[in-house]
């Protein structure tokens, strides 16, 4: 069972967002457990404040560590990395960490069975909390969001789906995108003719082998038109 804690100040986002398809299958069947955690629950003020302005001047505010220091201690029983569980992942969403890839979440699966999620807002998280605590800082691409919220789903579903027994067919983690360092191959269903446009030919032969080989080509055709990144 993996167990997944979002920390965020929008817990809220997330009331729906495990209710559907994979996850909710997942969860139905007892392989994850998720839960949004309110940061504002940390605070020990009466106005429950979890920003502040940053040191050194500039626009906006940002996380306070106390609260998330706190958050992540009840959680994982510890303050300090060094400390968690080998199993206990604690993930950081931040334009500034490592992007995240299929790679990255197969090692999620496969090796935690906590993951916590640290949602960052307005100018982000003070910086101790990615010292002490974080394990994983995760971008999901080069662009600026304005809450780690939707980081944390993408992280989340791409991790949930790739757990054993998540998906109905296992072969289709085999045969998609990234898992042979190329893209997935095109995919057609009935009819095979519609509005002046055919499937090809080679697909409605019956014949298997002529069927894979013109999937991998076709795929790595795709690939070195869309990531020829991939293939190098
Ligand atoms: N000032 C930060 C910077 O320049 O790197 C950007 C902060 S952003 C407006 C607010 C929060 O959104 C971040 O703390 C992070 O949690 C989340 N976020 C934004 N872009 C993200 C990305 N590409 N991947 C993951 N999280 C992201």
């Amino acid at each position: 069972m993996l167990r997944c804690d979002i920390i965020t100040i929008f817990p809220e986002f997330f009331r729906e967002a495990f209710d559907h398809g994979i996850i909710r299958r997942a969860r139905a069947a007892g392989l994850v457990e998720t839960k949004a955690h309110d940061l504002r629950g940390w605070t020990s003020d009466k106005h429950r404040i979890v920003d502040d302005r940053p040191f050194g001047g500039g626009e906006g505010m940002v996380l306070k560590p106390e609260p998330i220091f706190a958050a992540v201690t009840e959680l994982t029983g510890s303050a300090r990395r060094e400390s968690y569980s080998p199993q206990t992942r604690v993930v950081l969403l931040s334009p500034q960490g490592r992007v995240f890839t299929q790679e990255r979440a197969l090692d999620l699966s496969r090796n935690a069975t906590q993951i916590i999620l640290i949602c960052g807002r307005y100018e982000g998280v003070d910086e101790r909390v990615g010292e002490a605590l974080v394990t994983d800082e995760i971008s999901i691409g080069d662009y600026v969001l304005s809450g780690g919220e939707p980081a944390a789903l993408v992280v989340i579903d791409a991790v949930v789906r790739l757990l054993p027994g998540a998906l109905g067919n296992e072969d289709s983690v085999v045969n998609e995108s990234f898992s042979e360092g190329r893209l997935g191959h095109p995919q057609y269903t009935r009819p095979p003719e519609f509005s002046g446009l055919s499937v090809p030919e080679v697909l409605l032969t019956g014949n298997h082998a002529e069927i894979a080989r013109w999937r991998r080509e076709a795929a790595l055709r795709k690939t070195q038109r869309n990531r020829p990144d991939l293939l190098k």
